[in-house]
């Protein structure tokens, strides 16, 4: 059957348009196959697809490992366009979001339970070609394995692609366990600390810091109970004083710089949590945290990576119930072809989120 099946598909082969990263800071538009549907697998039409930091992280430093191009693109929302007769669960003209991360299903750790540390670990958008094209294929490995959700049907495709950044803010906080009446900082004003900010209030937290450089403006409009601008301010001194030198509960680091994570060891009280949320860049990993401050105050300080399948499902509700106002995110959409101008604005500060829309 499978033999037949990809006949009748090859016979029906036209064109999509997909921007392709062939090296660092080297995005091409180019014109491809569109991919066949999998025998048991679906595929996607993509309507929007989210920049994500770490998009922008392979743009300038080219992807990771031995892959040496291919389509990016991981916060994906689009509608089912062809449905493989071995797949279930899906019929043509369904909405999906689609979240990148796929699990072997059978090591260690995803026996455990743990499947975003799986020891196989794949993404879309880095081992399978992404959401910066018109379709995407996804086939029943990806089905069983991956993150592939029905969206909630009065969700635009935009807000959509916000229930990927979201996923991995609520699976950090239900880590630390962000609980009723607890205070929280947030190292980082980008989306992923928005998110934070309103993550730790729908979870019930009092008061909610926030320390930011280039994008307090957009902060703002969240609310934090307080907004420091580490350029003429000291976070830690700030922060400190706003608890009475007590310090918070929970400090969450989402930036890519090795100084915040030491300022975060300062911020939080006696048996606080740091979170070290971002990743430091690839060719300089190393931080230095104090040690002895750690030790006497019993700190735990923490790493946060991805999500599980659940967390997916619950950002796409929380997004549906307003807990998370995904369109206060989006400040851009763009097309394939200005990608790289939207990574730009994102970089310097100019756009929140930006969404490319693949039919623009
Ligand atoms: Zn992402
Ligand atoms: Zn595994």
């Amino acid at each position: 059957m499978r033999d037949c099946w990809e006949n009748e598909k090859k016979e029906r082969v036209s064109f999509m348009r997909a921007s392709v990263l062939v090296g660092p800071r080297q995005l091409e538009l180019r014109e491809i196959d569109t991919p066949t549907t999998p025998i048991d697998g679906i595929l996607v039409r993509v309507m929007a697809c989210g920049i994500c930091g770490s998009d922008i992280r392979s743009f300038e430093s080219g992807l990771r490992g031995d892959i040496s191009e291919q389509v990016m693109g991981h916060e994906i929302a689009g509608t089912v366009e062809d449905v493989g007769p071995q797949a279930e669960g899906f019929k043509r003209g369904d909405k999906v979001a689609i979240a990148p991360d796929v699990c072997c299903g059978e090591c260690f750790y995803c026996k455990k339970g743990w499947v975003n540390l799986c020891d196989n670990h794949r993404m879309i958008g880095t081992h399978w070609p992404g959401g910066f094209a018109q379709f995407l294929s996804v086939d029943g490995y990806m089905l069983k394995h991956g993150m592939v959700h029905h969206m909630p049907d009065e969700l635009s495709f935009v807000d959509a692609t916000m229930s990927e950044p979201a996923s991995s803010v609520l699976a950090c906080q239900e880590n630390i366990n962000v609980s009723l009446g607890d205070t929280v900082a947030i190292i980082g004003d980008g989306p992923i600390g928005c998110l934070h900010i309103e993550v730790a209030r729908a979870r019930g937290a009092s008061r909610v810091f926030m320390s930011g450089l280039h994008r307090l403006d957009f902060a703002e409009e969240f609310h934090p109970d307080l907004l420091v601008d580490a350029g003429s301010q000291d976070p830690v001194r700030e922060i400190l004083n706003a608890t009475k030198g007590l310090g918070v509960d929970h400090c969450i680091v989402a930036t890519p710089v090795a100084d915040t994570q030491r300022q975060g060891v300062e911020i939080v009280r006696k048996r606080g949590t740091v979170v070290l949320f971002g990743g430091l860049p690839r060719t300089d990993p190393m931080t230095t945290l104090n040690g002895n401050k750690i030790h006497y105050e019993e700190i735990r300080v923490v790493g946060a990576f991805s999500y599980q399948a659940r967390h997916h499902r619950l950002a796409l509700d929380l997004i549906r119930s307003k807990k998370i106002s995904a369109s206060k995110y989006v400040t851009r959409v763009v097309s394939l072809t200005e990608i790289e101008e939207g990574i730009r604005m994102a970089q310097q500060g100019d756009a929140m989120k930006v969404v490319v829309d693949p039919w623009r």
